[in-house]
């Protein structure tokens, strides 16, 4: 058949040209990658057949031991790596092989840096896996027949160029021989022992027997045997005591196709109600893919060591999404779907004592390996912080994990966390401070935080957006409420007295003032009081306690959203000359027109200082270039 049929000639899709193109011309560090890529695909197809089995053995005839086996053709210079998996049929060959329907290839190729070695991690971790096949072999030749079909194989060739064939061919038993024709300078992959070390580098965890012919010797006779190259039951059967620290991160990279080691790993056999074995791993960077929205988590699950699924969203919240692991439960049936997965009772039993497991995991970090701690935040903070809506739960463990910088560090990478605050709060302080804003050097120098400074009051900065989101299912921290500093009436009780007296004086000597100010302004001002806040600054905007606050109105205008604009306080500071002389101008003529156009002046600089827009920048300009003219003459 297959020479009677001329093969069909078929171009490759456009994005998959792209990524052949970057594999064979741009890719070649880490070349062993392509032989852990198509094992890992035959380890893939293995269970899916087994997969389809469960419902009908029959499709297996008296096939039923799955292995993936590699043979080495030295004269040909060819590596030929079968699987009795699930085959593809000629269609799937060409939607499989031919295109990457995958919609997130746009932001896969994006994500290329130019960086060998960080584009070939990328490569493993997105999964164009079968391409790379062309950094060693300069044509590839696959031969798949389709498990439980009658349609004849199908062989599939192609030297990377544009196009690909496909034709019949005669192979009769179900699975996938993949042929790599290795070029000139990659022969040396056909050598038996390098071969070995890259599959017990890269496979040694595979689930599935990797074998190759061994010839020895019986009874003075040659006779060749299949050897097993990866023998050791999966790592997380195994006891702890057993298993060395450079086998756990070796596994963790081989989940993760990470290759830095993980931060911390967690290891657990659990008995009693439910039966299951689990390794968590937390990841030592953020893969590239964390705010995708098709972004689950990096959980596998396994039912009594056989694989079922990867990426297994119900074995952990959405906010823990980093976490790389595998959960091998004895409970759960094996042939469990999708849909039977979101309401089973045991999943969501191992996902809560889960949950709580990676908590504490990250709690030790914190308190054992700060710098650690430290480097996780910087990865992964952002997405701790969603935990703050999505798992009341664990709100007082999300409480001691969350992190932010504050007035007393000198840089981004000082963090506090909300014990640290309340451990150095002063003698008399009740509430805990905070300051939200777009940047750290916005907040750092905002008038807001004047008397905080001079009297050494811790103020915790908030400056990423979903800070704002958090906050709202805070709540208290060991009893001290959180409180905003750009909020409401600040009242530091006995820690400032003296200002309260000065408030109090300047409370009746302003008075006239304070009206004439928020008369002049009534769409924009609801009050005009006095206040203790400030040092410096002449005067600052506060929102009431009830109100949205400025930063927030900033992000939600920023996602396009309609927001109503809600009045502010205008606080003024009785100790400071522009409102003294003020106050003095207005007593003398209060009709005096410079007094409108002054303090039109002083709520764009606050404006301005929190980091708002000003409604008329070109007015405030005229009238600043009015009051220079008006200074240089002099
Ligand atoms: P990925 O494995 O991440 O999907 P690949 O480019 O490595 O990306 O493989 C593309 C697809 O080709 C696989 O998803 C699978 O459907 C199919 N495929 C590859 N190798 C095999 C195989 N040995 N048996 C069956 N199907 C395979």
């Amino acid at each position: 058949m297959s020479d009677t049929v001329a093969p069909e000639k078929i171009e490759f899709q456009a994005e998959v040209k792209q990524i052949l193109n970057l594999v064979i011309n741009s890719l070649y560090s880490n070349k062993e990658i392509c032989i852990r890529e198509v094992v890992s695909n035959a380890s893939d197809a293995i269970d899916k057949a087994r997969i389809e089995s469960l419902t009908n053995i029959e499709v297996l005839g008296d096939d039923h031991n799955f292995k993936i086996k590699i043979d080495l053709d030295k004269d040909k210079n060819q590596i030929i790596i079968s699987d009795n998996g699930i085959g593809m049929s000629k269609e799937e060959v060409v939607s499989n092989i031919g295109t990457i329907a995958r919609s997130g290839t746009q932001n896969f190729l994006k994500e290329l840096s130019g960086d060998q070695k960080k584009d070939t991690t990328l490569i493993g971790q997105f999964g164009v896996g079968f391409y790379s096949t062309f950094m060693i072999a300069d044509k590839v030749e696959i031969k798949t027949k389709r498990l439980g079909s009658d349609e004849p194989a199908t062989k599939w060739e192609s030297q990377g160029d544009g196009s690909y064939t496909l034709e019949e061919t005669d192979k009769e038993s179900r699975g996938t021989d993949i042929i790599l024709h290795l070029k000139e300078e990659d022969k040396d992959f056909c050598d038996d022992w390098k071969i070995r070390s890259i599959i017990k580098k890269y496979s040694s965890f595979m689930p599935h027997p990797i074998v190759m012919d061994k010839e020895t010797e019986v009874d003075k006779k040659k006779v060749v045997e299949e050897e097993v190259l990866n023998d050791k039951p999966p790592i997380w059967l195994r006891q702890k005591t057993d298993i060395k620290k450079e086998e756990y991160q070796d596994f963790f990279k081989h989940l993760s196709m990470e290759t830095e080691d993980a931060l911390a790993y967690a290891h657990n056999h659990v008995e009693g109600t439910l039966e299951y074995k689990s390794l968590f791993y937390i990841p030592s960077k953020a893969p590239y893919d964390l705010y995708h929205p098709e972004k689950t988590n990096g959980l596998s699950l396994y039912v009594k060591r056989i694989f079922i699924m990867n990426d297994c969203k119900e074995l952990l919240p959405n906010y823990l999404r980093f976490v790389k692991g595998v959960v091998d439960s004895e409970d759960l049936p094996l042939n469990i779907s999708r849909e039977i997965l979101q309401q089973n009772n045991i999943l969501t039993k191992i996902q809560k004592a889960s949950t709580k497991k990676i908590l504490n995991m990250l709690k030790s970090m914190a308190t054992k390996k700060p710098d650690d701690y430290k480097k996780f935040w910087k990865e992964f903070g952002n997405v701790i912080k969603e935990g703050f809506h999505m798992n009341w739960e664990n709100l007082d463990e999300l409480k001691q994990l969350v992190r932010f910088q504050s007035s007393t560090g000198s840089s981004e990478d000082d963090i506090r966390s909300l014990a640290d605050y309340v451990k150095d709060m002063k003698k008399d302080q009740k509430e805990i401070y905070y300051i939200t804003g777009e940047n750290r050097q916005a907040v750092d120098n905002s008038p807001h935080l004047e008397v905080f400074k001079s009297k050494e009051i811790e103020v915790l900065y908030m400056v990423d957006p979903i800070d704002e989101w958090i906050l709202q299912g805070m709540g208290d921290f060991d009893g001290k409420q959180l409180k905003s500093v750009t909020k409401g009436d600040l009242d530091l009780g006995e820690l400032s007295k003296e200002e309260k007296a000065a408030q109090k004086e300047g409370k009746s000597k302003f008075k006239k003032l304070s009206k004439f100010i928020s008369d002049s302004f009534p769409n924009m001002l609801k009050e005009v009081r006095v206040t203790t806040r400030l040092k410096d600054s002449p005067c600052c905007l506060v929102a009431d306690e009830a109100d949205m606050g400025a930063n927030m109105e900033r992000i939600l205008k920023m996602t396009n959203q309609a927001v109503q604009k809600s009045k502010r306080i205008l606080e003024i500071n009785p100790e400071h000359p522009i409102l003294q002389n003020m106050q003095a101008r207005y007593d003398k003529d209060a009709k005096d027109p410079k007094l409108q156009e002054w303090t039109g002046l002083l709520i764009d600089q606050a404006l301005l200082a929190e980091g708002s827009e000003i409604e008329n920048p070109v007015e405030f300009i005229k009238k600043i270039n009015g009051l220079l003219q008006e200074v240089s003459a002099k």
